[in-house]
């Protein structure tokens, strides 16, 4: 508010706005990132308490009293302090301070002034002159971004499609999934490659997980998998995790608590292989990727491309699995609603095992079943922990007892019945064409790629500054 506010008054103004010369003009920098420069004149805008120091947050597995207790670095102290030592570091050679807060309707913080303001007011020896200003701002409305197809975007979707020379790249199904939740984070993502590195906790232990599973089952690719076999692995599963940790480039927030977690976790997923036993594993870690024909005037090719976490086959069944760390449903009511944009949300993890089974059969045809085989580690624990994927039932159709029993379980609110999907084949057609419809929509020239209406899904899109939806 504060910004739009001065930068108003110094329209009309002749300051200086230089780049490369450090001695004179105006700078608009974090307080807490100063350089180190002394400066005559300073305006500390938006100086409420909550907005400055600003409230930071960080998701940890630790409770904030137990790092607090401990003496553990927290995230907001850290942030705090930096705040603090670039304010009264400013304050130290500045000719003049003007200090401006507001006291309603601010959008971060609360309607009182920073404890930092505050307390020079009571304990500074600055001469402090207080003036109160009414201000009128006006409601900017935020222009909509709409990215219509010319030519240099048509150019940009290009290296998806076969070509002589091949493609350069392909379309994943996480490439889609941010299509069906809005196309402009598509573009921003997949065209502009505007990607953004997050390093959550979750997102650690998802990677961790995944990395320890195919460490500890890679050596054995092709081979007959026995309880013998599995025990062996349990025992080696500490020094994989240590290498795994050890291999990790970033440093890690918490590493004896994921150490921990992660012994847990795979202790159980191993216990659970036990009980499946035997079974061939056919790979982890497998690289797939195909090309699939969209009709149309022009006739084109388009490359799809995913990772399976790990194929095997027992009794005749291959199972796609794909192991999920973050919450994720499984179960779905119908694969038209799998290309629903407003449902996509709650989609994903169906979503892309049935791109994982469409890549699979088209690669390799299906002689046995094929068995999508979602395992939400998150559940592991549960009484009710059913792995696999689950699609809505009509309400006179048969189900088996054991189906019967899952169905209860998870439709016990809605009433609804659920069959557990034990071969995928009969379901990929439907998929198919789905899927042809959404890559048609993608490459068509006359949609733009638009913005979407669920400003849920903006709240976790790292473009959201961009499109001014914070
Ligand atoms: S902020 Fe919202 S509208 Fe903008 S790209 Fe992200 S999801 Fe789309």
């Amino acid at each position: 508010m504060f910004g739009a506010f001065l930068l108003n008054g110094l329209k009309e103004s002749r300051m200086l706005f230089h780049q490369d010369n450090p001695v004179t003009g105006l700078y608009i920098i974090e307080v807490a990132e100063s350089y180190n420069l002394d400066f005559e004149h300073v305006f500390f805008l938006d100086m409420n308490e909550g907005c400055f120091p600003k409230v930071t947050h960080h998701d940890s597995f630790l409770p904030y009293d137990l790092c607090h207790s401990f003496g553990l670095p927290l995230a907001d102290k850290v942030a705090e302090n930096k705040t603090a030592y670039g304010f009264y570091r400013l304050l130290q050679r500045a000719q003049n301070i003007c200090c401006y807060f507001s006291q309603k309707g601010h959008l971060d913080g609360s309607g009182e002034m920073s404890r930092l303001l505050l307390q020079l007011t009571f304990d500074s020896k600055l001469k402090i002159i207080e003036t109160h200003h009414s201000i009128n701002l006006l409601e900017r409305p935020v222009a909509a971004i709409a990215i219509q197809k010319d030519d240099s975007v048509m150019q940009l979707l290009d290296r998806f499609l076969e070509k002589e020379e091949g493609a350069v790249s392909s379309l994943t199904p996480s490439a889609c999934i941010s299509y069906l939740s809005c196309p402009l984070q598509f573009y921003f993502k997949y065209l502009l490659q505007l990607r953004q590195t997050v390093a959550t906790e979750d997102v650690q232990l998802g990677i961790l997980f995944h990395d320890v599973m195919a460490r500890l089952y890679r050596p054995f690719a092709g081979s007959q998998i026995d309880t013998n076999m599995v025990r062996q692995l349990q025992s080696k599963i500490k020094v994989e995790i240590a290498e795994a940790i050890a291999a990790w480039r970033t440093p890690l927030s918490a590493p004896m608590l994921l150490h921990a977690l992660l012994e847990k976790l795979l202790g159980r997923m191993l216990d659970l292989d036990d009980a499946a036993a035997p079974f061939t594993l056919l790979g982890v870690e497998v690289a797939m990727k195909q090309s699939i024909m969209l009709d149309g005037e022009i006739a084109r090719k388009v490359w799809l491309s995913g990772t399976i976490d790990r194929i095997d086959r027992q009794n005749h069944c291959v199972r796609i699995i794909d192991y999920k760390t973050g919450r994720s449903n499984c179960k779905i009511s119908s694969i038209v609603n799998l290309f629903d944009p407003g449902k996509i949300k709650t989609n994903k993890a169906v979503f892309q095992l049935f791109f994982y089974a469409w890549l699979f059969q088209s690669l390799h045809g299906a002689d046995n079943a094929i068995m999508p085989y979602l395992i939400p580690i998150r559940e592991f624990f549960l009484a009710h922990y059913t792995p696999g994927i689950f699609i809505q039932q009509p309400d006179n159709g048969p189900l088996s007892k054991a189906i019967y029993d899952v169905a209860i379980e998870f439709g016990k609110r809605s009433g609804k019945k659920y069959q557990q999907i034990e071969d995928i084949k009969e379901y990929l057609q439907p998929f198919e064409e789905g899927l042809k419809g959404l890559l048609v929509e993608i490459f068509n020239p006359t949609i733009p790629f638009a913005q979407t209406e669920d400003l849920e899904i903006c709240g976790y899109c790292p473009y959201v500054r961009i499109c001014q939806r914070d």
